[in-house]
């Protein structure tokens, strides 16, 4: 296209035939393209152009139409081969300066391009500012200053109906009502006597805001101290993190709730960050029961309520935010703290590009608006507890006790192996849980009891030639669950018919059922104690998010005696007549092929240990195990979350693995298994090669399958590399963004930064 086509050659500044001066802008295109790219501003657009502001570019071949997002404007001189900016999407912007920044961090540490995060960090409804609508409003102009010509009758009446009037009218009544038409309308604002100026409105009244119904709390000491040093972050407004390492129990939330409302008093807003709002209703009650003005932010919210609830935060009228993952972006004008509630939850991980974790783009925007970040947790993650010792920004904050003196819950371990020897049949429950479950429903008190893994039997299994049932696409077994008699896949979500004997050429032997499913301890349950109302709680009986909290709520009035579920209730839960949880295998989550095992064993333990005994009733709690001298258990039944820490780090150091180092993992898979091992071997090498060449500090493990080696009919194969320090990472990310080194024939490639999981 000709630089001069959609021009009028006037708006150019011509120093010389070739070289011209004026506003650029740098654009980063929606489409996956890395690099930012320029273009001049026409004089037109000069004015209203602000970086954060999505434009219309001309791009590739054939100067198509594409989409971009400003991310800043210079002046210098251009070329005049230099293609324009064509026109712009949004009257506003709609990322801050901090906020760009805050992409731009993203897309160079998470390996997404820029466009598309900062595309991602706006919600789509905002961006089509759904629920408003364009009202056109019309006011006398009091002293025009053209001599006032005669008026037409109807100009006349229009004229007056508008100086009579209190208020600004609203086009379309006024014109209505004085039985005029659009031309009328018009005509008085070209004479200068009647200014029309268009007003974005919300398509319904704005919601009520809530009632504040729960009363503060009486601090306790440990609590006093820790608001008063979170409050002094508040008030210091520079860049902090706060760990508040409490017991379960402790009296957290009170916390988060006083250093917000300090923020508010300060004039300034607040982001509480949960790991999911299905299993955080009663954190998210309580603090809508303390916030008059406080927006819940999550995935259930209609187009128009979230683009409502975005304009209402940017302006500053909801100042409390709580939310997932992506509230981490809620547009605050001027933020006060931002607190992560359980900070070590996976949840926070995003699993699409951009990879980012919630927890560390939290430390990432406190730093670049001066705010403190507030971490909680009673069991804080591996990462977390490092930079408590590295880094000089971090502070820890203690809540070593429970709230009103309540003791923490006595923790009995079983070890099923004696269990097993002595006792005839199969029992999923042992004497110590029977007989606790027993002592509570006479006393009338509740339990939860904790099975982390769905369906009834977790695989199917022919003892005569020893093959197992597996997913016919995923290398997976399958699961036989109960309530629909099929073996189900939980990752492709295939289901079976069970066959009754074995499928394999000529052996036809009879399945038997291996592994427990949440199901079977349901079974148990209910054949062993008839009369104790039961509710089991896992994704398999949730159809919506409703559905979890009717039944917890249902649980809180006392309506079933025993609630039996997956780690799903394993969190955050408080019921204060719950003395008793029973861990029917804390060895469910220590199978697992991830070197982070035995941290999240530990944490789901000692996490569902913490829901009993939060009453006055005291608390009791059997772990049952196989495997009573790991680590992860014997720490989580004393309760030592320093000792396990201790003892697991120096693991991590030995092995050179997170938080010790920064780990990538590049996932590669195709449905061709040779394509796939050929592609992702000659990527381990060719990234081996590239480190030393540009003197990069990275360990590049072999390629390998990865520990589930199919999903969905696509072979998987990974490459690890661990890199020493975070400078590395950010070259080697920097090296993979300029291209060639990551292409590949594969069907797909994910790089992970920092990943939660290695499934
Ligand atoms: P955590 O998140 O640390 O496990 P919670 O914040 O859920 O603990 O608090 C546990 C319980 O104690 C809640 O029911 C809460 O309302 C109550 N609580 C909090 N602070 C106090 C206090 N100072 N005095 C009495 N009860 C409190
Ligand atoms: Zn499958």
């Amino acid at each position: 296209m000709s630089p001069h086509r959609s021009e009028n050659a006037t708006t150019l500044l011509i120093d010389s035939a070739e070289l011209r001066s004026g506003p650029i802008a740098t654009a980063a295109l929606l489409a996956p393209i890395d690099k930012p790219y320029s273009f001049r501003v026409p004089e037109s657009l000069a004015e209203t152009l602000r970086p954060g502001m999505r434009i219309k570019v001309p791009f590739g071949r054939g100067d198509r139409t594409a989409e971009a997002f400003c991310v800043s404007i210079s002046h210098g001189s251009w070329h005049s081969t230099l293609k324009p900016v064509l026109s712009l999407i949004d009257e506003r912007p709609l990322l801050g300066d901090n906020m760009l920044e805050l992409g731009d961090w993203i897309a160079r540490y998470y390996a997404c391009p820029l466009g598309r995060t900062l595309d991602m960090m706006v919600p789509a409804a905002a961006k089509n500012q759904v629920g408003w609508k364009r009202v056109r409003y019309a006011r006398a102009i009091a002293e025009p200053s053209a001599p006032a010509a005669k008026l037409t009758r109807k100009r006349a009446v229009a004229l007056n109906a508008l100086r009579a009037a209190e208020s600004d009218l609203r086009v379309d009544t006024w014109l209505a009502q004085t039985g005029c038409g659009a031309a009328v309308g018009r005509a008085l604002e070209q004479a200068g006597l009647v200014c029309i100026e268009t007003r974005l409105e919300s398509v319904d009244p704005e919601p009520n805001p809530t009632p504040r119904v729960e009363p503060d709390f009486e601090l306790n000491a440990d609590q006093k101290t820790a608001v008063g040093q979170l409050s002094a972050a508040v008030d210091a407004a520079e860049f902090s993190v706060q760990v508040l390492f409490g017991v379960t129990g402790s009296g957290k939330t009170e916390c988060y709730v006083r250093a917000i409302r300090r923020a508010l008093e300060r004039g300034r807003q607040a982001i509480m960050l949960v790991p999911e709002i299905a299993l955080t209703t009663q954190t998210v009650q309580r603090l809508q029961a303390r916030f008059e003005r406080l927006a819940v932010v999550h995935s259930g919210l209609t187009g128009v309520q979230r683009s409502r609830t975005w304009a209402a935060i940017a302006a500053g009228t909801i100042p409390v935010v709580i939310g997932t993952r992506s509230a981490v972006f809620a547009p605050c004008p001027d933020l006060g703290i931002i607190i992560v509630d359980e900070e070590q939850e996976t949840g926070y991980k995003n699993q699409a590009a951009p990879r980012f974790h919630s927890r560390d783009v939290a430390i990432k925007r406190g730093h670049l608006e001066s705010v403190p970040v507030l971490l909680g947790s009673a069991t804080p993650s591996l990462e977390t507890w490092h930079n408590l010792q590295h880094r000089p920004h971090y502070r820890l904050i203690r809540l070593p006790h429970r709230v009103r003196n309540l003791a923490m819950p006595t923790v009995q371990l079983v070890d099923m192996r004696n269990e097993h020897r002595e006792r005839r049949g199969v029992h999923l429950l042992s004497r110590a849980m029977e007989q606790q479950l027993t002592r509570v429903l006479q006393k009338k008190e509740q339990a939860v009891l904790l099975l982390n893994r769905r369906g009834f039997a977790s695989f199917l299994h022919c003892p005569r030639c020893k093959t197992a049932i597996t997913c016919p696409h995923c290398s997976v077994h399958m699961v036989l669950h109960a309530t629909t008699e099929l073996a189900h896949c939980h990752f492709c979500r295939a289901r079976l018919v069970i066959p009754n004997r074995c499928q394999m050429a000529g052996c036809g032997g009879t399945l038997a059922r291996f592994g427990i499913g949440v199901q079977r301890v349901e079974a148990e349950l209910r054949e062993k104690f008839p009369k104790a109302r039961l509710r089991r709680l896992d994704s398999d009986t949730m159809n919506k998010t409703s559905d979890y909290a009717e039944a917890l709520s249902a649980f809180e009035r006392k309506e079933y005696d025993i609630l039996v579920g997956t780690q799903m209730i394993a969190k955050g839960l408080d019921f204060p007549f719950v003395s008793f949880v029973g861990v029917v295998s804390a060895d469910t989550a220590l199978s697992i092929n991830d070197f982070r095992a035995e941290e999240r064993t530990f944490q789901l333990v000692l996490q569902v240990a913490g829901r009993s005994g939060r009453g006055d009733t005291g608390g009791q709690v059997v772990v049952q195990t196989f495997e009573a001298d790991a680590d992860p258990i014997r720490h989580a039944v004393q309760g030592d979350y320093e000792g396990f820490v201790q003892l697991e780090l120096a693991k991590r150091h030995h092995a050179r693995l997170p938080p010790v180092t920064r780990l990538v993992r590049i996932l590669l898979s195709d449905p061709r298994i040779s394509t796939l091992s050929k592609s992702a071997e000659a990527l381990s090498q060719a990234l081996a090669e590239a480190f030393t060449k540009y003197r990069i500090s990275a360990t590049v493990f072999d390629a390998q399958p990865s520990p589930i080696p199919r999903i969905r009919d696509r072979y998987r194969y990974e490459v690890l590399i661990t890199f020493p320090t975070a400078k590395g990472l950010l070259s080697a990310i920097e090296l993979f963004k300029a291209g060639g080194l990551l292409k590949t024939k594969c069907r797909s490639i994910v790089v992970d930064v920092d990943p939660v999981s290695l499934q």
